[in-house]
């Protein structure tokens, strides 16, 4: 930045124009720090960019005048960094939003979801998953379609999370194994397209669910301050990995790193659908869970639900006590072995996986640490996910990126 640099004392000589156009580099990183809560005053923001304060207030002025933030014309009795009062910032309330969508086993979901991970509106749709693609696409971004009209907000891109690994860059859905849709189906292009038909505006974005939970969870959620986050989670079925590291999902050369879900953890166990037995995917997921604790899975509910209802209302039924016993075990090998190669600074357990942690929080540490060279002496710390529907709002992440690169697209 050249605002450190700038030898004049803030004000004198120039005009707020020209602060602004040496503060238009720090545009992006400024709206990400108050997106992501991490300048909550303008002193704080000053402080993080390490520019003037006239240069930081010339940014904070032109963010809100883009509606993107809000800037408290009273100074906050908070303190700012050197203890003085300091405007407070926060994302507007009334400001654009993105679509986010995701797909999952037994249904679907939309949302709308502002700057902050905030969700405005949200319209859940459950189906039989069609084995066409582009009519559950088409069905989900009707739903946000209308959420939009309802709302009146606009609408700057749309994002969507899938239960499936994402080849990259073309965006093809590589094994939706738990929905019918074809191996390898363009879903980027076919979400894409169904947010033109529907005339809404912005880029249109892709990703496997658990990384966009993950990368949720670091900007808003239990991630927050991790350097190399470690996130596994079991959703609606299956169990899946992500890796953020200095706030960027690593993906790997093509879109396919983290796929945790076939680490084998039970050797003779039960043949997963990757060829391999005894994986993850299979043995600790909730339709496992199920069979361990000798239940038959109902039609009524998601197994998910059916599998969290068991361990929160059921902890005195010893057969639920076994399951919860065999499932963090199984869990707690597969954490342990991905300790020892990749090195976290902090796991987070999504879906069961954070309902598991939640009963047996020491006995599944204990695992990871007896297990693991890292995870020893209890080091890494291990949470469950904090956020209501974080694939979703990691869907939107996808789809703030252009603007968190450079606000003034929202001008286009
Ligand atoms: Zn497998």
């Amino acid at each position: 930045m050249s605002g450190k640099a700038d030898p004049r004392p803030a004000g004198e000589g120039t005009t707020s124009r020209t602060r602004l156009d040496r503060g238009r580099g720090a545009l992006g990183p400024a709206l990400e720090l108050v997106h992501t809560g991490r300048a909550p005053t303008r002193a704080v923001l000053t402080a993080e960019l390490g520019v003037t304060r006239a240069t930081a207030g010339a940014v904070a002025a032109e963010l809100e005048a883009l509606g993107l933030i809000r800037v408290d014309a009273r100074p906050g009795a908070a303190a700012g960094s050197q203890g003085r009062p300091s405007h407070r910032l926060s994302v507007a309330e009334d400001g654009p939003v993105t679509l986010a969508a995701q797909v999952h086993a037994d249904g679907f979901r939309a949302a709308l979801v502002g700057l902050g991970g905030r969700i405005v509106a949200t319209a859940p749709g459950c189906e039989v998953i069609d084995a066409d693609p582009a009519k559950v696409l088409g069905s989900v971004v009707a739903a946000g379609a209308g959420l939009l009209r309802e709302t009146g907000r606009r609408c700057v891109g749309a994002g969507l999370a899938v239960p499936s690994a994402m080849a990259e860059p073309e965006g093809l859905a590589l094994n939706p194994m738990h929905l019918a849709w074809p191996e390898g189906a363009p879903v980027r292009e076919i979400f894409a397209e169904q947010v033109r038909a529907a005339g809404l505006d912005g880029p249109a974005f892709a990703g496997n669910d658990v990384n966009l939970a993950a990368l949720a969870e670091h900007r808003h959620g239990a991630g927050r301050g991790a350097r190399d986050l470690l996130c596994v989670a079991t959703g609606h079925r299956g169990v899946g990995g992500a890796l953020v590291l200095d706030g960027r999902l690593h993906t790997g050369s093509s879109g396919l790193a983290l796929e945790v879900g076939h680490v084998a953890v039970n050797p003779g166990g039960r043949p997963c659908h990757c060829g391999s037995r005894g994986c993850l995917d299979v043995e600790a997921d909730p339709l496992a869970f199920l069979t361990a604790a000798g239940r038959e899975p109902g039609p009524e509910m998601s197994l998910l639900k059916q599998a969290g209802t068991l361990i929160r209302e059921h902890d005195d039924d010893p057969a639920v006590r076994s399951a919860v016993a065999t499932l963090v075990d199984r869990l707690g090998l597969g954490l342990a072995g991905l300790v020892n190669i990749l090195n976290p600074d902090r796991i987070i357990l999504g879906g069961l996986h954070g309902t598991l942690l939640d009963a047996a929080p020491d006995r599944l540490r204990a695992v990871v640490a007896d297990r693991s060279l890292w995870g020893r002496s209890g080091g890494v710390p291990i949470l469950a996910c904090a956020l209501d529907h974080n694939s979703l709002v990691g869907a939107a992440e996808l789809a703030w990126q252009p603007v968190l690169d450079d606000p003034l697209v929202i001008l286009a």
